[in-house]
């Protein structure tokens, strides 16, 4: 029989590559995404729209998604088993920290895992009742301007437009931010904030953020990106949403028609499993990625939900799939009432650690610490630098095979 040879490489050399990524290649197909587990999502979205005497096309329209939020464990409970103490606990965890699941989002929650990692992010738990760790751990107060904006690197900051969100994260980081009600920013103090930003030349990228910046009207974002696109210095516009995640019914044809009048626009969205790949994100996805916005992920590293490594290498690598390119991990903050999701930095480490050489470059994002009191985002890396020296280096491979390299060059 004629074998292909690739090389003269042996084939010992491929089987040691088959078998980096064999306990991968095992598991993968039992960790389901959404759109693998389609017809369970399915059989879901038929109860709630039964519940809410609702029509297909109530469901896909982003109003009515957020008219219909849930917001009390009775009505969940109609749609998910709850046990006591769900019962119990989440009408009085909710007046602590606001509480509000998407119709569609809550159709994500796997009615037969006790485990599930979308229930999870979205329905509140006794837990959050400890009061571990501080209601504001990165001092946005302390670095903000005009209270929406926070400025906390030279060249870009961050406009946060509204609290409004399609579903309140249980790990939010601005729980504090969230209050009781729903608020949109008034136009006139966004106003202020763009003025500041025509101000001071050196901003270059303006990152529209919340609460979720695609929950405002399409006129708001529209008026916004021309007030912005006016302003010579800004090169870069940047919406920070979970959106495509939560609430992927929000990506309008209406909505990407203008975003792509004021390019260059990017989206930084927010998958935290693989699950919430439905085939409705994909769709929210794909509708950004042929407008021509680039799409990021930020993915919050939370105990229960994606502290696996196989489970973050699913996610990033399915998003790829839906054209969304992994941006950053972030190492969960010590926001108060969240301390049941926090992880060690060990755990992040041996996720990053596990996709180096084993996935794709493209699969494999930046894993940041965000320092106290507003000290900033900071890289965490596995060490493949052993040692540094004068006129040589030494360094470990992704698979711990070592080597060292000259290293030349002018002396600096
Ligand atoms: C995260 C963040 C940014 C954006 O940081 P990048 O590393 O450029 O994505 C800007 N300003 C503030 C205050 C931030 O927290």
């Amino acid at each position: 029989m004629y074998r292909m040879t690739l090389s003269n490489i042996p084939e010992e050399r491929f089987d040691k590559l088959r078998n980096e990524i064999s306990d991968y290649e095992n598991i993968k197909d039992r960790i389901f995404t959404g759109i693998e587990d389609y017809e369970k999502i399915l059989y879901q979205k038929k109860k709630i729209l039964k519940y809410l005497n609702a029509t297909e096309e109530d469901y896909n329209n982003y109003h009515w998604q957020i008219k219909n939020r849930f917001t009390s464990a009775e009505g969940i409970s109609k749609i998910i088993d709850l046990s006591e103490t769900d019962l119990k606990y989440i009408n009085e965890v909710a007046s602590k920290y606001r509480f509000a699941v998407s119709p569609y989002y809550l159709s994500l929650i796997d009615p037969q895992n006790s485990d599930c990692a979308i229930k999870k992010q979205a329905i509140p738990a006794v837990e959050e009742l400890n009061d571990l760790g501080e209601l504001d751990p990165m001092d946005e107060k302390g670095t903000a301007i005009h209270d929406i904006i926070t400025r906390r690197y030279p060249d870009r900051l961050i406009i946060k437009i509204t609290n409004v969100c399609g579903m309140f994260c249980r790990f939010c980081q601005r729980r504090r931010h969230i209050g009781e009600t729903d608020k949109v920013v008034p136009r006139a103090k966004i106003q202020t904030a763009i003025e500041y930003v025509r101000e001071n030349r050196e901003i270059r990228d303006v990152l529209i953020t919340g609460g979720d910046a695609f929950l405002v009207s399409d006129e708001m974002i529209e008026w916004m990106l021309k007030e912005l696109r006016a302003i010579p210095h800004v090169e870069i516009i940047r919406f920070g949403t979970r959106t495509p995640v939560t609430l992927p019914q929000r990506i309008t044809k209406n909505l990407v028609d203008i975003l792509k009048k004021y390019h260059p626009i990017f989206v930084n969205t927010h998958f935290n499993h693989p699950r919430e790949i439905t085939p409705e994100s994909k769709i929210a996805c794909e509708m950004l990625a042929d407008a021509g916005i680039p799409l990021g992920n930020q993915m919050v590293l939370l105990n229960g939900v994606n502290n696996d490594k196989y489970v973050v290498r699913k996610l990033n690598l399915k998003l790829l799939t839906i054209r969304v390119k992994p941006y950053y991990i972030f190492h969960p903050k010590t926001v108060k009432g969240t301390s049941h999701f926090w992880v060690k930095i060990e755990e992040g480490l041996e996720i990053m650690e596990s996709l180096r050489g084993r996935t794709s470059g493209l699969a494999i994002p930046t894993y940041i610490i965000n320092g106290p009191k507003g000290l900033g985002k900071t890289p965490i890396m596995p060490n493949y630098l052993l040692c540094l020296g004068k006129d040589k280096a030494s360094f470990r491979n992704w698979q711990g095979e070592y080597f060292e390299v000259e290293n030349f060059g002018a002396d600096a």
